[in-house]
């Protein structure tokens, strides 16, 4: 069953249309110049939608300035605004952007208001032909919905269906729906039960792809890979996004690689069972790691395998049997079947984050690579990483200029650190606690 179709600026999401590659800025929305400088570079690479942090009204009126210049520049790609928790700045942006992601459920605490401010956010996008992504992550969902069933794949589920179905009564349709989580099997299991609730309700929305706080390097890109595979092999999902944190334009080629392999018919998974063998010839260890990952990833991850064989040419020259381990590792953790190394989660970044994430993230994996089955987030701001980072025994948390939050579980357990002693704190945290 195909979703229906819909319409961001020049661009078709769904209704059976290849799969669309996207992401996301990690400049500050407010900086124009270095937005721009940004959009430009990821269009250039490929990029089919481009997403902007908009937190507040100056990134507002920022994104229109970002917009008018990117056309006077011939960039037409479609711009989406990322809000979170106020429904005024999304009900603004939403006459300026392409697009708008939202939570609905992080509106307002109370239901009713979030619903009556949800009305009111679509009538500004059917006026400005708009479209909308509802996102809901895994860590993100409301407390109402919390309450009802738990942080969890059902929750997840009936959450979208709640608000989808509030958009079907709305009669407006150019919605796209998204649950991601950093975990591939709650991401997956959420987005397969979404799939049926909506197959069964009768109407299909487009759906977005990706794993949260997927980490940066090989494990970034094989846990992208196994999460959005594992939907893609099913015939679920319209859109991607490869979160990695790393330049934003690094993902582009991550996602389009893995859209390409399935538009082209190349993915093998479907053939293998037992103890599979394959060999791949490759132009780069990223081509690689992601084509393999798409094949066996969801094999483990949904237990139809438990191991398996792989070889691997790169321009002709065989990867070493080290290699192969090392992937074969990072493959069984990112499907969640063998645990060899510290699992981290850490998000992409955006222009809520106040440090240089990806140089801390790389000095935090360094120090904890002994932690076997350690689960350390590094989030980039305090709105949305204690939430996002879900289960993470321990986390790193930006809390403004300067300043860090260290979290033990869900527990704040030292705040406002100083940036250039956090690393060291969190360390000493983790240490008391393992
Ligand atoms: Fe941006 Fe990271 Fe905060 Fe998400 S958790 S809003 S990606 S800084």
């Amino acid at each position: 069953m195909n979703s229906n179709k819909v319409i961001v600026k020049n661009l078709e999401i769904g209704g059976g249309s290849p799969i669309k590659v996207q992401t996301m800025c990690n400049t500050h929305t407010q900086d124009v110049a270095p937005s721009v400088a940004q959009c430009v570079e990821m269009a250039k690479a490929g990029a089919q939608l481009i997403r902007l942090t908009t937190q507040g009204m100056k990134e507002v009126e920022a994104l229109a300035v970002i917009k008018g210049q990117l056309m006077e520049l011939g960039i037409d790609t479609p711009l989406v605004a990322d809000v979170h928790f106020s429904s005024d700045v999304a009900i603004a942006v939403a006459g300026i952007a392409d697009k708008v992601r939202i939570n609905p459920g992080n509106f307002a605490k109370e239901h009713s208001v979030a619903k009556s401010q949800f009305k009111k956010f679509i009538e500004v996008c059917k006026e400005h032909n708009t479209a909308v992504r509802i996102g809901l992550n895994h860590g993100s969902l409301g407390e109402r919905i919390i309450n009802l069933y738990g942080d969890t794949p059902l929750g997840m589920k009936e959450a979208a269906m709640e608000w989808l179905n509030m958009c079907i009564e709305e009669d407006f349709y150019n919605v796209v729906i998204s649950l991601k989580a950093s975990n591939t099997i709650v991401m997956a299991t959420a987005y397969r039960l979404l799939w049926d609730a909506m197959k069964e309700s009768g109407h299909v929305f487009p759906v977005h792809l990706g794993v949260t706080e997927a980490g940066n390097g090989d494990t970034g890109r094989i846990k992208s890979a196994v999460g959005i595979a594992a939907l893609l092999k099913d015939g679920i999902g319209d859109t991607i996004r490869v979160s990695l944190t790393e330049n934003p334009v690094n993902e582009i080629p991550v996602a389009k690689t893995i859209a390409d392999y399935f538009s082209n018919g190349e993915y093998k998974g479907a053939q293998l069972a037992g103890n599979p063998s394959m060999h791949y010839e490759c132009s780069s260890w990223d081509e690689f790691i992601i084509k393999a990952s798409c094949d066996f990833g969801p094999l483990l991850l949904d237990k139809v395998i438990d191991d398996f064989t792989v070889s691997a040419n790169i321009d002709g020259v065989p990867v070493s049997e080290d290699q192969i381990d090392d992937f074969k590792d990072n493959l069984q953790q990112a499907a969640r079947r063998k645990f060899t190394k510290p699992e981290y989660i850490a998000c992409p970044g955006c222009g809520r984050t106040l440090y240089n994430l990806e140089k801390t993230f790389n000095e935090v994996k360094k120090r904890t690579s002994h932690l076997k089955g350690v689960r350390i987030a590094i989030m980039g701001c305090i709105v949305n990483g204690p939430g996002e980072m879900a289960d993470a025994d321990f986390g790193y948390v930006g809390e403004g200029k300067g300043k860090v939050c260290i979290y033990k579980g869900k527990e704040p357990v030292m705040r406002s650190v100083p940036q250039e002693e956090a690393i060291d704190a969190l360390l000493k945290v983790i240490e008391e606690n393992i």
